[in-house]
């Protein structure tokens, strides 16, 4: 059995009976067809308990400029690449379409799955396609954006291709204007104010990944040094009914739009009279008392309701019961459901 605690961000313990590294494409053949993981830097699942079978560790390497043109490059990373240095390595060739995305822990080939995203960045807008293969078929194939189904944290990887896929490469195309406009990112007051401070109009790609990387320094808790998995749960999205409702209860909470999102039933009364709006999980844990809380092992971060955190000695077990009280206590005050954006195995 190995042990399985190095291998995520959580660090609880967990084992499994066989760990496969996937350095190259050949090693593919060595993983059975069936009951394997595929795990990449582990920032994004929870071991709940022991896994009986293979788990992959994808470290599928090679960053590859396939096309370059006046206005845009493609490029083709390997699974395993890690994510942040990506980022830095677009920032410095002045590429840009991911800067927003700076310091966000994993690996490439993770990014497509929940379609990671952070200040009014997401990765689904500069994918071109997926390559993945499939075990039970041993075959590969390639995915085009429209066909990864992308939306919020969600993407065809987390449903009708659950389980049956290694993505092996993700291939980008990035924007080649030397200068980052200001408009995706106008909305995030705290990344304007950082970039005012650190550099001069017109803001270089660089400008911005350095910005996001000061924040995120500041605002989200070192994995290196304490067991986390960012965010624990997604932001819901609700009626805006619901939402006048809520602000009775909440009068300065805030709301977003929610691009691209299907309505969770099409059997949905809200669907005919009103839209959805996305609000902020952390606010409504805050409003509960959840910043900063700690029960045994496990807790919330001090500066984030939404991050928890985990001390020595935490289990698998102790952080999902943690993690199940969050969401009992928003159903209980706002019937509200809270959905899992960590994958828990
Ligand atoms: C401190 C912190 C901050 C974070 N901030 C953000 C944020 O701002 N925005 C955001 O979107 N996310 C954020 N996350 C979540 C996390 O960084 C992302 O989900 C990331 O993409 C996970 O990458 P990973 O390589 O660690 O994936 P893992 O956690 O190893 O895996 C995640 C899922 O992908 C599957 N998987 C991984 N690689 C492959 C592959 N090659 N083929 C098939 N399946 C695969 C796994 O089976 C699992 O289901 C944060 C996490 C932490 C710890």
């Amino acid at each position: 059995m190995v042990d399985l605690s190095p291998y995520t961000t959580l660090r609880v313990p967990a084992k499994t009976e066989k760990l496969i590294e996937i350095n190259t494409l050949a090693d593919i053949k060595k993983l059975p067809s069936e009951n394997v993981f595929f795990l990449g830097e582990g920032a994004n699942v929870l071991f709940t308990k022991d896994f009986p079978g293979t788990v992959a560790k994808i470290n599928l390497p090679g960053i590859n400029v396939l096309k370059e043109s006046a206005d845009s490059v493609v490029i083709e990373v390997g699974a395993g690449e890690n994510w942040h240095k990506f980022v830095m390595y677009t920032a410095e060739n002045s590429w840009s379409g991911i800067e927003n995305l700076a310091l966000i822990p994993g690996c490439v080939g993770a990014a497509p799955i929940q379609n990671i995203g952070a200040y009014g960045q997401s990765v689904d807008q500069t994918i071109d396609s997926v390559n993945y293969f499939n075990l039970s078929a041993q075959k590969s194939y390639i995915l085009s954006n429209s066909d990864c189904q992308f939306k919020y944290r969600n993407s065809t990887f987390k449903h009708e291709l659950k389980n049956q896929f290694l993505i092996t490469s993700v291939t980008f195309r990035l924007s080649k204007s030397s200068h980052s406009k200001l408009d995706y990112y106008s909305r995030y007051e705290s990344l304007q104010t950082e970039i005012a401070k650190i550099a001069e109009p017109p803001y270089a790609v660089q400008d911005v990944s350095r910005a996001v990387i000061n924040i995120r320094t500041q605002k989200m808790p070192d994995w290196h040094k304490q067991g986390t998995a960012g965010s624990f749960f997604k932001n819901p999205f609700i009626t805006k009914t619901k939402l006048a409702d809520l602000q009775n209860k909440i009068p300065d909470i805030q709301y977003y739009p929610t691009t691209g999102m299907d309505y969770p039933k099409l059997t949905d009364p809200a669907l005919a009279t009103s839209d959805y709006v996305k609000i902020p999980a952390g606010r409504l844990l805050d409003e509960l008392g959840w910043k900063g809380k700690r029960v045994g092992n496990v807790g919330t971060f001090d500066q984030h309701a939404l991050v928890i955190v985990t001390y020595p000695g935490a289990t698998g077990a102790e952080v999902y019961e943690f993690a199940e009280a969050m969401r009992a206590d928003i159903k209980k005050h706002f019937s509200i459901d809270l959905e899992y954006e960590v994958v828990i195995v």
